[in-house]
């Protein structure tokens, strides 16, 4: 098939945000064409399977207020299962393993207190940040100094509540502590409205999981679209027209179009040749709101042999690889667990060594049975051959205050969605959905007052 060269809107990007920009501008009767780098659709939503049963690589989890995402999911009729949390949740802590019931677990008394403090200080902050424009607030120059590992020893949170929120910055951000902007961070939390909302399964981000996998909302959509999606085509090139129009630059062709949206992580522009250049404050910016790395290990076994000793296969631990563990089986078949692993120290190893690691790290947890998987699967984000990194940005001390407000500001044609863009939980699937109907609102106002 043939790339057309002219639309009304090229959409860059077939993740939720780009494919959620084009539905929404093809049913408000726009020509759209999505032009995706990758050879197919989903972006950092790609499902496979282990032992026969499809698994997410990337975005899983949904929960209650993520209403975007859970509304566009119904309508292409894909459906939610709760997530298995019935029984104890285990933490191995210096070594030892121990059981606990709810998000926090059951540390010594003197740590408890420190962690409910440091949280009720998070609270008190996430108050004080404006979401929509977090650089403008009267705190936001003072917290976008430090990083969150500064401002925890600023607190004194002892060293348990600091291992405690490395682990929350590692699943959130795919970043340490100390490399992440506090401004960043409380903003982020606030997005997603609240830290109990953040890390809860019940109630919180994790409690509903797709069983037929997220990529299948974003195959959906592309088959929705159907030849206006164009695989295998990274876009190179944007070039903005005296007359207000756009040329979309990709190897061996190009398409001319009234507007574009670019709906890729930040870091990701820096691969886009804009002609003429973009205002400093842009170009700057994608150097500045790096990705995170994030990895996941998937064991696949006979039985959830865990639930018959009462866990729930929800793990925390403070050794690696694998930090934070959960329970994806289906409701008749075989044992799966989610490890989430440490990418500093994962991603480099051997494909065997990865596994044994892995294995390793959920028989700590778990037992010797976890030794033992008939299937296991593993995926490193920031290895990727092209868009590598996620879940998210990892955005240092100073960008959001020097940069932050040209993160989404439009320029000649040229707009931004993305799920680091949006306003509600931020660095979420929902947020991506979010961003790209932004986006697709932004486009349609400007054509209509154009035309
Ligand atoms: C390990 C992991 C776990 C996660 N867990 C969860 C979870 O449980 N729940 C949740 O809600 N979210 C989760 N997320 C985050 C969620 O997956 C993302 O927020 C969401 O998928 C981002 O969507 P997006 O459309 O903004 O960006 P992307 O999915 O990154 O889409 C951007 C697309 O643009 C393409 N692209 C990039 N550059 C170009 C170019 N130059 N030309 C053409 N195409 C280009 C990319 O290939 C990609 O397909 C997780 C992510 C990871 C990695």
């Amino acid at each position: 098939m043939s790339i057309p060269t002219n639309a009304d809107v090229v959409v860059v990007g077939a993740g939720f945000a780009g494919l959620a920009a084009a539905r929404q501008l093809e049913s408000l009767g726009h020509d759209v064409l999505v032009l995706e780098g990758r050879d197919r659709v989903g972006g950092r939503s790609s499902t496979t399977t282990i032992a026969g049963v499809p698994v997410d690589l990337g975005g899983t989890f949904v929960g209650p207020t993520q209403d975007a995402v859970l509304k566009l999911a119904a309508e292409l009729g894909c459906e939610t299962v709760p997530t298995y949390c019935r029984g104890k949740n285990l933490i191995r802590w210096h070594g030892k393993v121990r059981s606990y019931r709810s998000t926090i677990p059951k540390l010594s008394i003197i740590e408890l207190v420190d962690v409910s403090r440091i949280q009720w200080r998070f609270e008190r902050l996430r108050r004080q940040v404006r979401v929509s424009e977090p650089w403008s607030g009267a705190t936001a120059r003072k917290l976008d100094q430090i990083t969150m590992e500064r401002w925890l020893r600023s607190v004194h949170a002892s060293a348990s509540t600091r291992n405690l929120m490395a682990i929350v910055s590692r699943v959130t951000w795919g970043a340490e502590p100390d490399a992440v902007s506090m401004l960043h961070a409380v903003r982020y939390i606030r997005a997603a409205g609240g830290l109990g909302r953040l890390l809860d399964v019940k109630g919180g981000a994790q409690q509903d999981r797709f069983p037929a996998g997220t990529q299948q909302i974003a195959l959906r959509m592309a088959e929705e679209l159907g030849e206006r999606v164009v695989l295998g085509t990274p876009v190179q090139r944007i070039e903005r027209r005296p007359d207000g129009g756009v040329v979309v630059g990709y190897a061996g062709g190009q398409v001319s179009a009234r507007a574009v949206i670019v709906a890729i992580a930040p870091q990701q522009r820096a691969q886009i040749a804009f002609a003429p250049p973009l205002p400093t404050q842009y170009t700057e910016l994608t150097k500045h709101w790096p990705q995170g790395t994030l990895s996941k290990a998937y064991a696949a076994y006979d039985k959830p042999f865990w639930r018959a000793a009462g866990c729930s296969g929800e793990a925390l631990s403070d050794e690696g690889p694998v930090f934070i563990t959960f329970d994806v089986s289906p409701e008749d078949g075989p044992g799966i667990l989610l490890g989430f692993t440490d990418a500093r120290a994962f991603d480099p190893l051997p494909a065997e060594q990865r596994r044994d690691q892995a294995l390793a790290g959920f028989a700590r947890l778990f037992g010797k049975a976890a030794l033992k998987p008939i299937d296991y699967v593993d995926h490193c984000w920031g290895t990727e051959a092209f868009a590598p990194g996620g879940p998210t940005a990892a955005v240092p001390p100073r960008s959001w205050t020097t940069y932050g407000p040209w993160l989404r500001k439009p320029v000649d044609g040229i707009f931004w969605a993305g799920t680091e863009t949006a306003d509600r939980w931020t660095g979420f699937l929902d947020g991506a959905v979010r961003s790209g109907q932004r986006a697709a609102t932004e486009v349609a106002e400007a054509l209509a007052s154009s035309s």
